[in-house]
């Protein structure tokens, strides 16, 4: 028998034509039958020549599971429900976000915009106590000399955090092909199958949906219309089976649960508020009119960023969802909490004498242990305000030669946002600079170098990657009591780019699904 070959030197290994071919058509077919497809990509197939948008195609993969140190996977897996205690804590403190906003609000419309829109149901009272976060926390690896890699934070999405459905399937798919594949090339690749790890994002986050959707029945019970689970989705999504797994996995149940896909720009027409002193949320079935549903859960994969909101309506409309008694997921001050300038709050010392931030919102028996936890995984991030620590981050930024370490962050989601390295003194002295201090500036963490094969669109790129990891989590708390109902790890994410490409996202292009194989 061939010797193996797993040794980091030979991996991925070297393929023959004839294997590369096989391995290629084997994951094509493999990722139609199980869904691990997106809508094709105008640059593949031109709307005219799919008019009735009947067309799926692959998912960007990566032909092999990447490398990633077990320590790493461990430490972002065991830290995801102290992540989710402290996101739901930021969020019920409503001080604290407004004091975050406050200064950025005056230069970005768009959070100005939102936090609007909380203050118009604060003032007539929320009728909803209760919130559901379905939250991804994205991490590298860094790799001190000497010492053992750790992860540290890239972000914290608390909004629409996406790729859960197709990424179950893709730690499926290379389990199936470390089992049937690998092994088959001449010099046989053998992979230990408990090295790709099971996992259960998509379980996990219908786990969490349908925690908040029993949360509001039992406390509707018993409810006059039939309930339901709405996800508001934006017109055109490419990335919809990945939000149909998503949705299959809810409806899979012994009594099945209600869920409805609706545009964000369909809002005002196909929903309304009860008058009733409870708000509920009311969807009216546009293939039956006369079918009405009360809306237990309102899940947003849309609405994150300002091209969801091109007019007043759109935002009655994200209005209307805000005061209804639906449990959002996210609510305003959910969504805000996810700002980067949190992140960087969090993670910006005040002064070295002052304990930490986290302090304000970890306050269980063993907090001490856990902030530690939380901090280790931070990188620095600093302010572009007008604060002293602003003020030296600004001397960093504009420096051509310091600023080469960092990426400059607005406060925007959905990738494509960012300015990286050297790009950053131009940028900057191109804004008035009153809007800097909606800017954060970021230290580039740089992962130990892995090798790896993407598959996009057909055509192999091989070479040097970058792995990110997500972890998803699930919670469940009350505003107004600070109880916490619901709080699980729900599975993980491995996202993996050219390392020549800053941005890393799949639905924007840059970046392919990928499974950890554990090392
Ligand atoms: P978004 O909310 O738009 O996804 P991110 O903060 O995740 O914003 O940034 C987008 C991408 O930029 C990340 O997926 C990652 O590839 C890259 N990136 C962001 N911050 C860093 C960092 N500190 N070091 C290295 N790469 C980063
Ligand atoms: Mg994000
Ligand atoms: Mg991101």
């Amino acid at each position: 028998m061939a010797p193996s070959r797993v040794s980091e030197e030979l991996y991925p290994p070297t393929l023959s034509t004839g294997e590369a071919e096989h391995l290629l058509s084997t994951i094509k077919d493999w990722s139609v039958v199980h869904g691990l497809t997106v809508r094709p990509p105008q640059s593949v197939v031109p709307a005219e020549a799919d008019p009735q948008g009947i067309l799926a195609t692959t998912a960007p993969v990566t032909l092999f599971p990447s490398p990633f140190p077990r320590v790493c996977f461990e430490q972002a897996k065991s830290i995801q429900k102290a992540y989710n205690s402290l996101y739901a804590a930021i969020s019920q403190d409503e001080e604290f976000l407004k004091d975050i906003v406050q200064e950025i609000i005056e230069v970005d419309e768009f959070i100005a915009e939102l936090w609007q829109v909380h203050l118009k149901v604060k003032e007539e009272g929320y009728t909803q106590n209760l919130s559901l976060g379905l939250f991804r926390s994205d991490y590298m690896v860094h790799q001190a000399v000497g010492v053992a890699p750790t992860i540290k934070q890239v972000e914290f999405n608390t909004i629409a955090s996406s790729f859960g459905g197709l990424s179950a399937q893709t730690s499926k798919m290379h389990r199936y092909l470390t089992e049937n594949n690998y092994p088959q090339f001449e010099k046989p690749l053998r992979i230990e199958a408990s090295n790709i790890p099971e996992n259960n994002s998509t379980r996990g986050l219908a786990s969490g949906i349908l925690a908040a959707f029993e949360a509001y029945r039992t406390s509707a019970y018993p409810p006059s219309l039939p309930l339901c689970v709405l996800f508001i989705v934006q017109d055109g999504e490419k990335n919809i089976f990945d939000q149909r797994h998503l949705e299959y996995a809810i409806q899979d149940q012994s009594s099945p649960v209600p869920v409805f896909r609706l545009p964000f720009a369909s809002i005002l027409s196909h929903t309304s508020i009860a008058d009733t002193p409870k708000r509920q949320l009311l969807y009216h079935l546009p293939s039956s009119p006369n079918s009405i549903f009360e809306v237990a859960v309102v899940y947003f994969r849309a609405g994150y960023g300002p091209s969801d909101y091109p007019d007043a309506d759109t935002w009655k409309a994200r209005l209307q969802i805000e005061r209804s008694h639906a449990i959002k997921c996210p609510t305003i001050l959910t969504q805000l909490a996810g700002a980067k300038k949190v992140q960087q709050v969090l993670a910006t010392p005040t002064s070295t004498s002052t304990p930490s931030i986290l302090h304000r919102f970890v306050k269980n028996a063993w907090a001490a242990t856990e902030i530690e936890r939380l901090e280790k995984t931070f990188t620095n991030i600093f302010p572009l305000d007008e604060s002293s620590a602003g003020l030296e981050a600004r001397k960093l930024a504009v420096d051509e030669e310091s600023c080469k370490g960092y990426v400059l962050k607005p406060q925007r989601e959905g990738g494509g946002n960012n300015t990286y390295r050297s790009a950053i003194p131009p940028f900057l002295k191109s804004l008035p600079e009153t809007h800097w201090k909606s800017y954060i500036l970021m230290e580039i963490i740089t992962p130990p170098p892995v090798h790896n094969t993407i598959l996009r669109a057909g055509v192999l790129e091989q070479g040097g990657v970058i792995c990110e990891l997500g972890v998803y989590g699930t919670c469940v708390w009350n505003q107004e009591t600070k109880e916490v109902l619901h709080n699980e790890e729900a599975g993980y994410l491995l996202r993996t780019k050219g390392n020549k490409s800053e941005e890393g996202g799949v639905a924007a292009g840059f970046g392919s699904m990928d499974s950890v194989r554990l090392v």
